[in-house]
């Protein structure tokens, strides 16, 4: 069988090692050793500053929220993972969903600005894929409304843009840390931004608002990071590089292997900015109608090849949001699938796929 994705392990001595001194520090969580030195390295990695490890990508995204004191209505995207809008709505901000592209996915500057009203506190944008957001014209917009840029990054670790990480972009920037991601602790994620305070903010809030043994400034809640997921995350780092080759090369072979059905129209992939290097988080291609992308689906499924429909249905239709209908969002969403990708699967397993694919658009 052939999953959407698999998580990466490292060699297990590589984690044993970091154990042992877990097991001779006896140190498990609040802030240990291991969860500094892998903020350290994470931010020698990406080239910020300013980093805060916490337990998970929906985390971030609410302790962002808490950080900025956002409240009121958030203009965001309908098309990313369900925690873009849940976390905003767990927060008590009300989501008003703008377009995206068609070419790259992301949100539509232009709809942006259309869809800010006197109630908005900040603009939520993700880097979908791992394909960065136009995010020159999303920060012009926030500096000339003055509101707040928060990137959900959560699938967007390795990507770069212009050369600097993308993770350093906007007045905030969050990124999930789970198991299916690119770079993983198993469970985790961080929050980034240029602002120091900002990230001193996330620091008191991931812990119930401590700032000494017995004093809190403000509400806080329990986001730490235990040293063992911390461990995990030093070990994944060190083989980033390798991971991020191997799903350009998938990238590429899938890029090559239904170049055909793309010159003939029928299945387009995902647009990436100029000056953008993307992680191939995924692989997603946009099938001719809804129709064709279920029968693609289907004939995947029969030789146990697992891809999935993200992102379908959009944010926009969950039950606790107001409806809204969405030009190319709904479309996208109608006739998006995210074939496999991941560091161990093989050039064979991949021609695999593309067969099926070519397949069933031949019939
Ligand atoms: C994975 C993901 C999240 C949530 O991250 P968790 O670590 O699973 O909480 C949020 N947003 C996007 C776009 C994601 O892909």
């Amino acid at each position: 069988m052939i999953p959407i994705t698999r998580p990466f392990l490292p060699p297990r001595a590589e984690f044993e090692a970091l154990l042992d001194e877990v097991w001779e520090r006896r140190w498990l969580t609040n802030n240990g050793p291991l969860v500094h030195r892998l903020e350290t390295a994470l931010g020698a990695s990406i080239g910020a500053p300013h980093l805060r490890c916490v337990s998970s990508g929906t985390m971030a995204l609410q302790l962002a929220v808490r950080a900025l004191a956002l409240d009121g209505e958030v203009v965001t995207t309908p098309f990313s993972y369900v925690a873009t809008t849940s976390a905003l709505v767990w927060e008590g901000c009300t989501p008003v969903f703008a377009d995206i592209e068609a070419n790259t996915l992301t949100i539509d500057p232009a709809s942006v600005d259309a869809a800010i009203t006197p109630r908005t506190s900040a603009i939520v944008a993700t880097h979908v894929f791992g394909s960065p957001c136009d995010v020159d014209a999303l920060e012009a917009i926030g500096r000339a409304r003055g509101l707040p840029v928060v990137y959900d990054a959560a699938q967007a670790f390795g990507t770069t843009v212009g050369g600097r990480s993308v993770l350093t972009f906007g007045d905030v920037s969050t990124c999930s840390f789970h198991a299916t991601k690119v770079f993983h602790t198993i469970e985790g994620g961080a929050v980034i931004s240029p602002d120091e305070q900002i990230v001193e903010a996330v620091e008191r809030l991931r812990n119930f608002g401590h700032v000494g043994y017995t004093t809190f400034d403000g509400l806080g809640i329990n986001a730490k990071v235990s040293e063992v997921h911390a461990a995990m995350g030093l070990c994944v780092l060190t083989h980033l590089d390798r991971l991020l080759a191997r799903r350009r090369e998938i990238a590429d072979r899938y890029r090559a292997g239904l170049a055909g059905l793309v010159d003939e129209g029928r299945v387009r992939p995902q647009h990436h900015r100029s000056g953008a290097t993307v992680n191939h988080a995924y692989v997603p291609y946009l099938f001719e109608d809804h129709a064709r992308r279920e029968k693609v689906h289907a004939a995947l499924v029969a030789h146990d090849v697992h891809p999935r429909r993200y992102f379908s249905p959009g944010l926009n239709e969950l039950d606790y949001v107001k409806p809204v209908a969405l030009e190319v969002a709904d479309d996208v969403a109608a006739r998006v699938l995210c074939l496999p990708t991941y560091h161990d699967l093989t050039d064979a397993e991949v021609e695999r796929v593309v067969a099926v694919v070519v397949g069933a658009h031949r019939r």
